[in-house]
């Protein structure tokens, strides 16, 4: 009988099958260790920040990176004479090789508007050099899933650096930020609903200067300190407990300066405006009240004609409100009155009928403030005359209102016609006919 062991021992090819065995797994081992190795000094070495594409950062960093390549181009391009051999390797390197396009605007001082392109990092990863540190960017898009408040595919954008450079990146987040700040510095972006979040709509405007709104005598500066008051007695709030709201309440004829003034106010302040309109078909409470305790920071909510969507008798407003949207009258007194939130709210609502309001609507606590904002008055004829025709005109002033005597103009009217009329502060006198003849018919 022939003993197994050694039959197996001494079979050459059995033998070498087994050595092959053993190599393979001892390979195996190594690769499973080498890559454990260095599995552990990616996570010894290296830091990541991730930052996905719903995250407000995410298109601040964009922003940025696409402004630190346009620099790099440059300097590469103004520099590659006088550059050494390896400076130009490593420009060469850093600069993304697979870019993707951001289409921005540009609003100039006198409203026309042109178009840039810039260039943004696209899917995949590149190299980027910042303050001393090479960093790696990964921009990676996953198809599958979708980002529910915008409806686009869900992104992200991830830093890689070494660990010890990791305080870099909350330099590159605040960098981020203040660079897509001071894009809108001196503007007022405003903002509509769209879905459950607040988007930018249009181009963030021209803040407008709270002198061009010309109201009663008093009445401007009145509501400007009440507000500014509010916004600096954060801590008083907090401290008795009281949420940290403000209702106002602009109400009169059409074109008495409501909706400007409203713009003013936030110019004046450094705020935004995020426009809210009532009848919105597919607004619903949940979504009303998501809306109002997401608005951005620094942002005054506008809620314009509240009495086209609700009136005096709740049952028929809520009848008519179902029709256009969602909202019930109740929905809307619960927004207003949310108690979730903390954060500073204020809020402005106009309206052109203050008689069809519910007083519910309008009492204190919903409303703080409630200001009358109404034609033309002596006072303001006078103002807006010597705005628009200057000092040298304010004698021509008096005798313009004292045509207007009697007559009921809105501001708004009153503007036309000075744009008519924008040559000569005389022939906007000899030309009053007109204009009280257009309010007559309005
Ligand atoms: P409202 O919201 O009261 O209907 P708007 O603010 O929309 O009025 O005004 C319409 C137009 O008339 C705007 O172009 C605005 O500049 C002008 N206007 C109205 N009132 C005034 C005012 N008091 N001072 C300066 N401009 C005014």
């Amino acid at each position: 009988m022939v003993d197994l062991s050694s039959f197996l021992a001494d079979n050459p090819y059995f033998s070498a099958g087994f050595g092959l065995i053993g190599v393979g797994a001892g390979v195996a081992v190594m690769r499973q260790g080498a890559r454990r190795g260095a599995d552990l000094m990616r996570r010894q070495l290296l830091v990541s920040m991730e930052i996905p594409s719903h995250d407000k950062s995410y298109q601040w960093v964009l922003g940025w990176l696409s402004r630190r390549g346009a620099e790099t181009v440059r300097n590469a391009q103004s520099n590659n004479n006088s550059m050494t051999w390896v400076n130009r390797r490593i420009a060469k390197a850093v600069l993304p090789r697979h870019l993707a396009v951001q289409t921005s605007y540009k609003q100039h001082d006198n409203g026309s508007v042109s178009t840039d392109f810039t260039m943004v990092p696209g899917q995949g990863k590149h190299i980027f050099h910042y303050k001393g540190i090479f960093i790696q960017v990964d921009r990676q898009r996953n198809s599958k899933m979708i980002d529910l408040q915008s409806a686009a595919p869900f992104e992200t954008v991830t830093l890689t650096t070494l660990s010890r450079d990791r305080q870099i990146f909350s330099q590159i987040l605040s960098e981020s930020r203040e660079f897509a700040l001071s894009q809108n510095e001196g503007r007022t972006v405003l903002y509509t609903s769209f879905g459950p979040e607040w988007r930018p709509f249009g181009l963030p405007r021209k803040r407008r200067l709270l002198e061009s709104v010309v109201l009663d005598r008093g009445v401007s500066q009145s509501i400007v300190d009440d507000v500014k008051d509010f916004i600096s007695n954060g801590k008083w709030y907090d401290e008795r407990g009281i949420p940290y709201r403000r209702g106002y309440l602009l109400y009169g004829p059409p074109g008495s300066g409501k909706t400007s003034f409203i713009q003013a106010l936030a110019g004046e302040l450094g705020y935004n405006i995020c426009i809210l309109n009532l009848s919105e078909r597919g607004l619903t409470d949940d979504r009303l009240n998501h809306l109002l305790t997401v608005a951005p920071e620094r942002s005054l909510i506008l809620l314009e004609d509240v009495d086209a969507a609700f009136t005096r008798n709740r049952e028929q407003s809520e009848h008519a409100g179902y029709q256009q949207s969602m909202v019930t009258f109740s929905g809307l007194l619960n927004a207003l009155d949310g108690v979730t939130s903390s954060d500073e709210r204020i809020i402005f609502m106009t309206t052109n009928h203050i008689e069809r309001l519910d007083p519910a609507l309008i009492r204190p606590g919903r409303v703080d403030l409630k200001t009358y904002l109404g034609n033309a008055s002596p006072f303001q004829i006078k103002q807006m005359f010597t705005r628009f025709y200057g000092q040298e005109a304010a004698e021509l002033a008096g005798e313009f209102t004292a045509a207007l005597a009697g007559h009921t103009v809105s501001t708004a009217q009153l503007q036309g016609h000075f744009v008519m009329y924008k040559k000569d502060a005389r022939s906007a006198i000899s030309g009053v006919g007109r204009l009280i003849e257009a309010a007559n018919n309005a």
